[in-house]
C-alpha cells in the first residue's frame, strides 16, 4: 500500500474549499489532515464551522478536524490553497518558505516568474520552473476559472494550426464569485457586464500558459498572439461558458478543428492520473450545445465541452466552450496539479 500524502486545505470552508474536501474523499493518494479558514471559523471543528453547500453530506472523516489559522506549521505534507486573493499572496509565500509545496487556486502568484501556471494537459513542461530549486517549498498555481477552459481549448489549435488572434466573450456562473457571491437582487433576471480584473486575467494568463519554457527552465516566454476578453456574470449557478473567435496560422476546415479537439490528450491521460478525464475536450455537435446545466459535469466536471464550431467572417473560426468553474476551474485543477507533481517526483510523503 502506497503512503498517502497529507493535505492541508487553506480556505477549506469556502466554495472551492468544499469542492476540494468533496473531491478528496476516498482519494487513493491524498488525505486531508488539516483545514484552515478565517478567524470566524478558527477554534471550531470543521463540522461546526462549515455550512455544507454541496449535494450530499459533508465527508464524515473531516467533521472533527479543528479549523486552524492559515499559517505554518500545519499537520500536513502539502498545502492546497483556496484563500481570497487579497490574503493568499503573503500566506502562500510563508508556507513555501517554511518548506511546504503550495498548490494554489488564488491569483496572487500566478504570474510570478518562478511559479508554474499549470494545466497538466497543456503545459506540464512548465514544471521545469521549479525543477532546479534547492528548497523543499514551492508554489504551483492553476489558472483563473475561465482561463483554464480557454487555454485548454486553444492548446490543440495552437499545436496543429498556430494561433494568431483570439477574441473571447464569457458568460460566467454566480459560484465563480465565491459564497455568498453576487447579491440575488443584482443577478436575478439580469446580466452584469463586469467581473473585477477578470478580463485582464484571461488576457495575460492564457499567454503564459501557452508560452514556452526557455533558459533551461529559468522563465516562460509568453505566447505572442493578442487576446481580447469581455466577461459577464449571468444567472447560472455553476458552469462558465466562453464564445471564442480565433484567427489560425493556416487555413483549416471546421472539421479539422473538431478533430484537433476530440483527439487532444495530455500527460495526465498518458499517466492515468486519478482525476484526469479520459478526454480533456469533448465535442457536442447538436446546434444548441454546450449548455451549463447539461454539460458542466462532463468527465466528472473535468472535461471542457466544445460546440458550435463554425467559420467566422471576421477572424476565420469560432466555437463555444464550457466547463465547471469550481471543478476544472478550481478544485479539480488543483488536485490534478497535485497528482502530476506526485507522479513526476516533486512531492514526497
Ligand atoms: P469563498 O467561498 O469566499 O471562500 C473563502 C475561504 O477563505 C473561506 O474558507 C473563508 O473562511 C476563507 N477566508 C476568508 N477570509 C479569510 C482570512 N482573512 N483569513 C483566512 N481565511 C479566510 O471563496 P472561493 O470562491 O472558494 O474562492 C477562493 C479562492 O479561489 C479565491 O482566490 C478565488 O479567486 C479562487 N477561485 C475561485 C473559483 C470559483 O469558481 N469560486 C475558481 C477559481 C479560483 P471562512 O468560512 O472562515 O470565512
Amino acid at each position: 500500500m502506497v503512503a498517502q500524502l497529507r493535505v492541508g486545505i487553506l480556505g477549506a470552508t469556502g466554495t472551492v474549499g468544499q469542492r476540494l474536501v468533496a473531491m478528496l474523499e476516498g482519494h487513493p493518494q491524498l488525505v486531508v489532515t488539516a483545514v484552515a479558514a478565517s478567524d470566524r471559523s478558527q477554534g471550531k471543528t470543521f463540522g461546526e464551522a462549515c455550512v455544507w453547500r454541496l449535494p450530499g453530506d459533508m465527508p464524515s472523516a473531516i467533521r472533527a478536524l479543528p479549523v486552524r489559522s492559515p499559517e505554518p506549521p500545519l499537520d500536513c505534507d502539502i498545502v492546497l490553497s483556496s484563500l481570497p486573493a487579497d490574503i493568499a499572496g503573503p500566506v502562500e509565500a510563508r508556507f513555501a518558505a517554511a518548506g511546504y509545496p503550495v498548490i494554489s487556486n488564488s491569483s496572487s502568484h500566478r504570474m510570478d516568474d518562478d511559479v508554474p501556471l499549470l494545466i497538466p494537459e497543456v503545459n506540464a513542461e512548465h514544471l521545469k520552473l521549479i525543477a532546479g530549486r534547492t528548497q523543499k517549498g514551492f508554489i504551483v498555481t492553476n489558472p483563473n476559472c475561465s482561463t483554464v477552459m480557454i487555454a485548454l481549448a486553444l492548446a490543440p489549435l495552437q499545436a496543429r494550426f498556430g494561433v494568431e488572434a483570439v477574441v473571447v466573450t464569457t458568460l460566467q456562473a454566480i459560484s465563480g464569485a465565491g459564497y455568498p457571491g453576487v447579491a440575488s437582487l443584482d443577478i436575478t433576471e439580469n446580466v452584469i457586464p463586469y467581473i473585477a480584473s477578470e478580463e485582464e486575467k484571461i488576457e495575460r494568463e492564457t499567454l503564459k500558459i501557452l508560452g514556452r519554457v526557455e533558459g533551461g527552465g529559468a522563465r516562460v516566454r509568453p505566447a505572442e498572439f493578442p487576446v481580447s476578453a469581455q466577461c459577464h456574470r449571468v444567472p447560472v449557478v455553476d458552469g462558465h461558458m466562453a464564445a471564442i473567435r480565433v484567427r489560425l496560422g493556416r487555413k483549416a476546415e471546421p472539421g479539422e478543428l473538431r478533430d484537433a479537439f476530440t483527439s487532444f490528450r495530455g500527460v495526465p491521460q498518458e499517466l492515468g492520473l486519478h482525476t484526469a478525464p479520459p478526454c480533456p475536450i469533448l465535442v457536442r455537435d447538436e446546434p444548441d450545445r454546450p449548455q451549463p446545466r447539461l454539460d458542466r459535469d462532463a468527465g466528472g466536471g473535468m472535461s471542457v465541452t466544445v460546440g458550435r464550431i463554425a467559420r467566422d467572417r471576421v477572424l476565420g473560426h469560432r466555437f463555444v466552450a464550457l466547463s465547471h468553474n469550481t471543478i476544472r476551474g478550481a478544485a479539480g485543477a488543483a488536485i490534478l496539479n497535485a497528482e502530476l507533481l506526485l507522479a513526476q517526483g516533486y512531492l514526497n510523503p
